[in-house]
């Protein structure tokens, strides 16, 4: 029986609760006889700012464009906002907002044009289109460049002035796949607060990132993709500490090193993984390493754990390191 609050989408017969900005069930998409999706679960609740984190290829692009109706699912039931995305999608795309990987400016336009086009698709008056276009354009510090021609911008304000477009709607949820892909860090850093700052004002976030860094700073919960499937999902920190531990020694040493150093952790509550030329010792408490004597090497470092380390843990290489590159 149905609780409170809770309904079901006739045509997919997905139960969505109230707060579930996105319901993806058995999700599946095929390109001819390659399955770049094969079949993931996730839910989305409303006000927080929700991870696809993996290597490049892992399929978190392809997953972006079924949530916004931009590619047809192979298979699988997908509730975004409420509807069913194989339903009526304007229902959708009207409280949507996309920050897609290539900035997809109008070259002809200038920077303010750029955005009142834009609300011309969603049908706002022009007073209407020109106070959110200001408003938006002040947000991401384009003010001043309001009259500028695209060509004159900075890769970092090319950004900036695409998701200040995907804001001209009051979008309920914006999906950005890759949002600072090839950005300084200067401007990274700037594109993050800014993202902070909608989530905290209600908006709901979905975004794609192969930098661990990025989905540490910015995601409340996230998933872990690699090769079509998810791995992992949870809060970053938690998933951390449950599949990694707290602390990390990296080591680059020989395989018959190697060996030798997996034996003094023996009985101790010490993980391990090695990626490449690298030996991965993971500390699973936080006094793990206390007293342990290992070799002399040239390269050793010891760190707190992070995402980087649970996708080593979980697929035996590094996130930035994937078979398709
Ligand atoms: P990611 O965004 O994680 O880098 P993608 O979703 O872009 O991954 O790609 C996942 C896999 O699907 C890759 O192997 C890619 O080559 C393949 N792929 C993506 N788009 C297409 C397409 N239009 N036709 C055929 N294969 C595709």
């Amino acid at each position: 029986m149905l609780q409170r609050d809770e309904r079901v989408d006739i045509q997919t017969s997905v139960k969505v609760e109230q707060d579930e900005i996105i319901v993806a069930r058995g999700l599946r998409k095929s390109y001819k006889d390659f399955e770049a999706v094969k079949g993931i679960d996730f839910t989305v609740h409303r006000q927080e700012c929700f991870g696809i984190l993996g290597p490049n290829g892992a399929g978190k692009s392809t997953t972006i464009k079924m949530l916004h109706c931009f590619s047809p699912l192979t298979a699988g039931r997908l509730v975004v906002l409420g509807h069913s995305v194989t339903g009526d999608i304007r229902r959708i795309k009207a409280q949507l907002g996309v920050v897609s990987q290539d900035d997809n400016l109008d070259s002809d336009l200038n920077v303010i044009q750029n955005l009142l086009v834009y609300a011309r698709y969603f049908g706002i008056n022009r007073a209407e289109a020109h106070r959110r276009a200001e408003e938006a354009l002040e947000l991401f510090h384009l003010t001043e460049k309001r009259h500028h021609q695209i060509e004159e911008l900075s890769g970092g304000m090319k950004r900036r002035l695409v998701i200040a477009r995907a804001l001209i709607n009051k979008p309920r949820l914006i999906i950005l796949d890759e949002p600072t892909t090839g950005l300084d860090p200067a401007a990274r850093q700037l594109v993050w607060q800014k993202l902070r700052y909608l989530r905290d004002s209600g908006v709901t976030l979905v975004l794609t990132t192969h930098y661990m860094e990025e989905a540490a700073q910015l995601c409340d919960r996230l998933v872990i993709m690699n090769e079509g499937r998810i791995l992992a999902e949870g809060i970053p920190t938690e998933l951390v500490r449950q599949l990694v531990g707290y602390e990390v020694i990296e080591l680059r040493i020989k395989p018959e090193e190697s060996q030798m150093t997996l034996k003094l952790i023996e009985g101790r509550p010490i993980s391990h993984e090695i990626a490449g030329d690298t030996l991965y010792l993971f500390g699973q408490e936080p006094s793990a390493f206390h007293t342990l004597q290992l070799p002399e090497v040239n390269y050793r470092l010891q760190r707190r754990a992070s995402l980087e380390d649970l996708f080593i843990k979980l697929t035996g290489r590094g996130l930035n390191e994937s078979q398709n590159e």
